[in-house]
């Protein structure tokens, strides 16, 4: 008999969360053989009409020890998969490749004691799941998330995050710094450039009441090609390096399309 888990599975959905019309969480149910590292992703497949499965990576919001997956989710009009995914509801079933991906993970790392994490928009889901982890926080005794959107409402995860920032020490015994940057409205809290920007400026250090240091701050950057690049460059010539594993620096970095 073969006892090989399959690498494809079909997971029902549990859960949807909508915090815009563009942006949603879902649940869904777990292949008990499927294993990942906080910060890691996975492949979700929908099928199309003419019997085509349209497969994307998605980040996992959720933890390695909950026992379903959640994932968050912006709608791209018109998006051969998000056009599809947004129109599931509770019970119906979504394609799930069983393999994970990705080095966006702390063990990565193996110096600093401040880590940096830089989103827009869905590039916030696999930050969500490192600060669920108490072992981020072993890790690395403060924790800054910066989380850029345009709008305040695109701020998902908000109370969560900020119930995780009142919880001093947060779990695992880190203190965490979570700030918002919201470009096309004025929201009370919340910074109000793009992440790149807000660096070159120093209000983003200003802000969490920490430097950016060779020495101790380790950075993850995920989301928007244009912050990602922007931010890379603004790191590179601070003389910050892309941390690579013979060759260890201080930045990681996950494009988030
Ligand atoms: C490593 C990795 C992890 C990812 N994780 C997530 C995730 O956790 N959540 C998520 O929603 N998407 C995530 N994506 C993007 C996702 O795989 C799809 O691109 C997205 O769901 C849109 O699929 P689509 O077929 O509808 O449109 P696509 O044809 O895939 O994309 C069309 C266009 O939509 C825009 N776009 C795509 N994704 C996004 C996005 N997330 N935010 C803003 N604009 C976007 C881009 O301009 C893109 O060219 C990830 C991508 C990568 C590479």
């Amino acid at each position: 008999m073969d006892a090989t888990p399959p690498r494809f599975t079909l997971e029902t959905l549990t859960h949807l969360r909508r915090w815009t019309p563009r942006l949603f969480s879902f649940r869904m149910t777990r292949p008990a053989h499927f294993h990942f590292r906080p910060g890691q992703f996975a492949r979700l497949g929908l099928d199309g009409e003419d019997g085509q499965t349209f497969w994307r990576p998605y980040s996992m919001v959720s933890t390695p020890d909950d026992p379903e997956l959640e994932f968050l989710s912006i709608v791209v009009p018109g998006g051969a998969f998000t056009s599809r995914l947004e129109t599931l509801r509770v019970g119906d079933t979504i394609r799930f490749n069983t393999l994970s991906f990705g080095f966006l993970t702390t063990d990565t790392f193996d110096s600093g004691t401040t880590l940096w994490m830089l989103a827009t928009g869905t590039g916030l889901a696999p930050f969500v799941s490192l600060l669920r982890d108490p072992a981020t926080c072993r890790q690395f005794p403060r924790l800054v998330l910066v989380h850029g959107v345009r709008h305040g409402a695109e701020l998902a995860y908000r109370d969560e995050l900020l119930r995780l920032v009142d919880e001093a020490p947060v779990p695992g015994g880190g203190s965490l710094r979570y700030l918002s940057a919201v470009t096309r409205e004025s929201v009370p809290g919340a910074l109000s450039a793009r992440i790149p920007t807000l660096l070159a400026s120093g209000d983003l250090q200003q802000a969490a009441g920490w430097p950016l240091d060779r020495e101790v701050s380790r950075i993850m950057i995920c989301g928007n090609p244009d912050m990602v690049q922007d931010t890379r460059s603004w790191l590179t010539a601070q003389g910050f390096r892309p941390h690579r594993r013979k060759e260890p620096g201080q930045f990681l970095v996950e494009l988030g399309w």
